[in-house]
C-alpha cells in the first residue's frame, strides 16, 4: 500500500498515519518528524530548516525532496509506505512522480482529510508530544496519563515550538497557498479520496481503511 496523507496542520495526519502503519506494517514517513531531528542534530540542514519552521512557512523544496528520495530507497519501503506532511507543493508533487518511476513504484491512493479551521486550531494548542517515545496526543481529545505525563512510556509532555497561535494562522495560510492545489493535482490523476476528518480518532480511521479497501 503506497499512500500520501494530505491535510492542514492539525487534521491528523500523524495521529492516523501512526494507526495505519500499526494496520498495514509499512512505515510511516513525515517529513516534519525527520525535519525536527535534523533540527535536534543541529546539523547544517536542521539549522537551515529550523528558520522556516519556526515561521511557520515551507522548508525549500530540494531540501525535502532530498530527504525523501532517500528515504523511499530504503528496503522497509518497498512493500508500502505512508507520506505524512509530505508532498506540500506541485514541484514536490512532481519530484516525488519522478522517483516513484525510478524506483518502479505507483501510488495507491492519496486521502485527503477535510477538517474546519476552527477544529484545527483547538487541535493544535492542545497537541502535545512526548520526549521520550515521539508519540502524540491531545490535551481533551487523546488525552495523557492523570499525571500529565505520557500515557504509552510516562514521559514529558511538550508543545511543538510552532503550535502556537501566530505560527499556527501563518501555516495555515501557506497551506491554503501551497499545498491545497495538490487536491486538484491528484483528483485529475484519480488519486484522491476526501475523507470527513471531523469524527473522533477512531472513526476517521475505520473510513480511511474503507477507503484503502477500494484500491
Ligand atoms: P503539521 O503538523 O503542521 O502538518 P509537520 O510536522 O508536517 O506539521 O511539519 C512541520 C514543519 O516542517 C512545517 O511547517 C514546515 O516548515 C516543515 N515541513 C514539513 N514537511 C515539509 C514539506 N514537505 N515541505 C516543506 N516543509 C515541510
Ligand atoms: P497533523 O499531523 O495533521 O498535523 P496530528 O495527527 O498531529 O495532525 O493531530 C493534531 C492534534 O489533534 C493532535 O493533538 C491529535 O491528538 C489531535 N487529533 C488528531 N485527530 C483527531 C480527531 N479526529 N479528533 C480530535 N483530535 C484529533
Ligand atoms: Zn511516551
Amino acid at each position: 500500500m503506497k499512500i500520501i496523507l494530505l491535510g492542514p496542520p492539525g487534521a491528523g495526519k500523524g495521529t492516523q498515519a501512526a494507526l495505519l502503519m500499526g494496520k498495514y506494517s509499512i512505515p510511516q514517513i513525515s517529513t516534519g518528524d525527520m525535519l525536527r531531528a535534523a533540527v535536534q542534530a543541529q546539523s547544517p540542514m536542521g539549522i537551515e530548516a529550523k528558520k522556516h519552521m519556526d515561521a511557520g512557512g515551507l522548508v525549500p523544496d530540494s531540501v525535502v525532496i532530498g530527504i525523501v528520495r532517500e528515504r523511499l530507497q530504503e528496503d522497509d519501503c518497498r512493500g508500502g509506505f505512508i507520506l505524512d506532511g509530505f508532498p506540500r507543493t506541485l514541484p514536490q508533487a512532481d519530484s516525488l512522480k519522478q522517483v516513484l518511476v525510478d524506483l518502479d513504484q505507483e501510488l495507491d491512493s492519496v486521502i485527503s482529510l477535510q477538517v474546519d479551521t476552527d477544529a484545527l486550531v483547538e487541535r493544535l494548542t492542545g497537541r502535545r508530544t512526548c520526549a521520550d517515545c515521539g508519540k502524540g496526543c491531545h490535551l481533551r481529545f487523546d488525552p495523557p496519563a492523570q499525571d500529565g505525563s505520557c500515557r504509552y512510556c510516562g514521559g514529558e509532555l511538550v508543545q511543538r515550538d510552532d503550535d502556537r497561535e501566530v505560527t499556527i494562522r501563518n501555516r495555515m495560510k501557506v497551506y491554503q497557498e501551497q499545498t491545497a492545489p495538490l487536491e486538484d493535482y491528484y483528483r485529475e490523476q484519480g488519486l484522491l479520496v476526501t475523507v470527513d476528518g471531523m469524527s473522533d480518532i477512531s472513526v476517521v480511521q475505520q473510513a480511511i481503511q474503507a477507503a484503502l479497501q477500494d484500491c
